[in-house]
């Protein structure tokens, strides 16, 4: 498969790789938007968050968690911004698990929420109607005992809430 991030992890594309261990590799997004902002990354492929087994996505946010504090010492930021993005509607763009470990400054502001997703008002029923559909998600997940495959056919799923 011809995918940027399993090259990376190939050695076929150079990248300036701070870290690596038998799960996870970590570098500079080749586009940062803060001076030490590093993507990690599983060694093996998968699209997204939700196809990786549990221990699996357990063990990528250790590493996650790891690259925090080193990047948050390294480069004396105030903060970190955590990133992670699944599927193309939730603005994922390269098909590789990653999650943006990202600097932060003191009067930068929130990372996009508000300016991409503006606050819906809700009333408590819709709510209660939206907590309900996710715990049934669980219950879903608990029967099929399977992780999530992302692949096209899921995008097309109808959303019944009225927003
Ligand atoms: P996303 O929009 O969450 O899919 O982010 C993909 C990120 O991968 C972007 O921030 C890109 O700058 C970064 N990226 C793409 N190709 C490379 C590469 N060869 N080396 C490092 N970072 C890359
Ligand atoms: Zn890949």
């Amino acid at each position: 498969m011809d995918c940027v991030f399993c090259n990376i992890v190939a050695g076929k594309i150079p990248s300036k790789k701070v870290y690596e261990n038998e799960t996870a590799v970590a570098f500079l997004d080749i586009n940062p938007r803060n001076p030490g902002h590093t993507l990690v990354i599983p060694k093996k492929h998968y699209q997204t968050i939700l196809d990786m087994p549990d221990d699996e996505a357990g063990r990528l946010f250790e590493v996650v968690k790891k690259v925090a504090v080193a990047a948050k010492k390294g480069t004396e930021a105030e903060g970190i911004s955590i990133v992670q993005s699944n599927g193309p509607a939730a603005g994922q763009i390269v098909p590789h698990v990653h999650f943006h470990v990202i600097p932060r400054f003191r009067n930068e502001g929130p990372i996009g929420l508000e300016s991409v997703l503006p606050n819906k008002r809700m009333d408590e029923t819709t709510m209660d109607k939206i907590a309900e559909s996710i715990k049934s998600g669980f219950v879903q997940q608990k029967e099929s005992g399977e992780v999530e495959n992302t692949e096209e056919s899921k995008e097309d799923e109808e959303i019944n809430f009225d927003f």
